[in-house]
């Protein structure tokens, strides 16, 4: 391709609203320019990459037995009521006016009304049926570039089986299918089993790539991988002995005492030795006590899967009602609520906590003697150096952002829109699906996440927009241009894809940032004083080493690099 012919807007500035480095370089180098919040095109180089992440993807769907489709953006509103996901997607469908039509943020629904009637016997089934299409949500933050957009596309699969037996079949098949789709777009990823509470219990686990512009915090192990969302992260927790002598209880006056660390202040103690009391309420109607360790947080994730049903913090209004006291003086002692403590106080004694009465806490508390029913459940967030669970090595809590999903989804969507099949003695029974996306664009900015210095992207053999980019340093110079002109004739014929900076009127200096920008891993320079040795010269990208080669050995040594 030539640069001359090309559309590539590099630019030298940092665009205003971009902070990552995928979202700068992507603009910087002429991949990609925004239209609106969270609203992107892609320019010929961004949407080349695009179509080459897509084509992998195909390749890993089409060889487990994938089968491509194209649905329709625009849905009738009436078949997503009819899942309840107009309620459950709530303010990020976007929804057409004066026509009760929605755009798709993904495609379960209308997957299963094609399955309906049409997959009818046992027969028919498996099926692995896919797409890469875009997807509409309304994000409440787009940021990010292209990782967090309005409008984005979607590889989106769904498997349908007759039985929980063949969906880990399809599942299987698809966890292998993404981990080569990500090996071989050269991403350094990790799988984190989610957390299952909302959608129900099904099996469900994410592709995630360490970084800071995620909006996923996970916990890892890097000597045995275990990964998991610090929602229900859980690390071996060490655990604090009684002291020897309980103290009696005792009432302290705090007067306008409200946090654990004016607590902490005014009693001169640690906040290891507080008991932190939150109300929440359980089913809409049960209040319960939650005690943590003065530096811990409620993981409001471990506390609904232990109590199941319903849970909400309690509201300001409601605490004094229930306790007597405000936030801040609440306490476990003559409260009469079920209580539930974390695991770091188990069995502790000479605790101090509120006393149910504003401004004023309580000291001796022996969770053993006077907080009788008391329930211990694992409530806290994993954290950095904590150990591991399974092997004790120390763990890393860090932000991630999802790549890719896959899901066991059941029967939900059968059971909602009536997708049935008939057994081998004509008996009938809903089939059973999985779910599986990948986000293209995703891929795209998170490989320039890894793999970018302070000249520009660094494309390597996994993921290059061209093989080689060739630079004819002064083209208005007959010797240059023939040499590079027939270079780039004699490689584009041998199959290597080239960008070839054909441009006229720019300097050299401007050729060479541009090529450091763009990332290509191989550049080609033509230029006056080497070829009067009958040399050019080769640079590879990341290291900035250079080669002078003879003319008629390039191709040789292109192929000998590049294999
Ligand atoms: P996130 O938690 O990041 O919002 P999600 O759980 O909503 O992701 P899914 O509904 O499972 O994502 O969608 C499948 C894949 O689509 C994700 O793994 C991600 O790669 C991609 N994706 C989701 N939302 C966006 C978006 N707003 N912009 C770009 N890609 C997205
Ligand atoms: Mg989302």
């Amino acid at each position: 391709m030539r640069f001359s012919k090309t559309f590539i807007p590099t630019l030298k500035e940092t665009p205003g609203d971009a902070v990552i480095p995928s979202h700068i370089l992507m603009i910087r180098a002429g991949l990609t320019r925004m239209l609106s919040a969270g609203i992107y095109s892609f320019l010929p180089i961004g949407y080349k990459l695009i179509r080459k992440i897509s084509e992998v993807i195909r390749e890993e769907m089409n060889a487990i037995g994938g089968q491509e489709f194209h649905l329709p953006a625009l849905n009738p509103k009436e078949i997503w009521q009819e899942t309840g996901r107009v309620e459950a997607f709530g303010d990020t469908l976007f929804h057409i006016k004066n026509r009760d039509y929605v755009l798709a943020p993904t495609h379960e629904e209308i997957m299963a009304f094609h399955a309906k009637g049409n997959l009818k016997s046992y027969k028919d089934l498996p099926q692995i049926w896919y797409q890469i299409q875009t997807k509409f949500r309304n994000e409440p933050r787009p940021r990010s570039g292209v990782i967090r957009g309005r409008q984005f596309l979607m590889k989106d699969a769904y498997s349908f089986d007759v039985d929980y037996e063949g969906l880990d079949k399809s599942y299987e098949a698809h966890d292998k299918a993404y981990r080569k789709i990500f090996d071989r777009c050269g991403l350094k990823y990790f799988v984190v089993g989610a957390s299952s509470g909302a959608m129900g219990g099904s099996k469900s686990e994410e592709f995630m790539l360490k970084s800071d512009a995620g909006e996923d915090t996970v916990a890892y192990c890097s000597k045995c991988g275990y990964a998991a969302n610090v929602e229900v992260a859980t690390s071996i927790i060490e655990p604090i002995k009684r002291d020897e002598i309980s103290k009696e209880i005792y009432e302290i006056s705090t007067p306008n005492v409200k946090s654990i660390d004016e607590l902490c202040g005014f009693l001169k103690i640690d906040d290891t030795q507080c008991a932190k009391s939150r109300i929440y309420i359980h089913n809409n109607d049960t209040p319960v006590l939650i005690l943590m360790q003065g530096n811990e947080e409620v993981n409001e994730n471990k506390l609904l899967s232990f109590l199941g049903g319903t849970v909400r913090p309690g509201h300001p209004e409601e605490l004094k009602e229930i306790t007597g006291a405000d936030a801040g003086s609440i306490g476990p002692i003559k409260i009469g609520l079920r209580i539930i403590a974390d695991l770091k106080l188990k069995d502790r004694n000479n605790l101090f906590s509120g006393a149910n009465k504003n401004d004023f806490h309580i000291g001796g508390i022996d969770l053993v003697r006077d907080v009788k029913n008391i329930e211990y459940a694992d409530l806290r967030f994993a954290k950095s150096g904590e150990k591991c669970i399974r092997c004790q090595n120390e763990l890393e809590v860090f932000k991630a952002i999802e790549l890719g999903h896959i899901f066991k989804l059941g029967t939900k969507y059968s059971d909602a829109l009536g997708v049935r099949y008939l057994d081998e003695h004509g008996k009938d029974h809903p089939i059973v699906m999985g779910s599986y996306g990948i986000g293209v664009e995703r891929i795209l900015a998170c490989f320039i996440e890894q793999n970018y210095d302070e000249k520009g992207i660094l494309w390597n053999e996994h993921l290059t927009p061209f093989d080689l980019h060739l630079v004819g340093l002064n083209m208005k110079n007959n010797e240059v241009s023939n040499i590079a002109e027939k270079i780039f004739d004699e490689l584009t014929k041998k199959g290597y894809e080239i960008l070839f900076d054909d441009r006229i009127d720019e300097t050299a200096g401007v050729k060479f940032n541009d090529a450091d920008l763009i990332g290509i891993p191989i550049q080609i320079i033509v230029g006056e004083k080497n070829l009067k040795e009958n040399s050019i010269e080769i640079k590879f990208r990341k290291t900035g080493e250079r080669y002078k080669v003879k003319i008629d050995e390039l191709e040789n040594k292109i192929k000998e690099i590049i294999k």
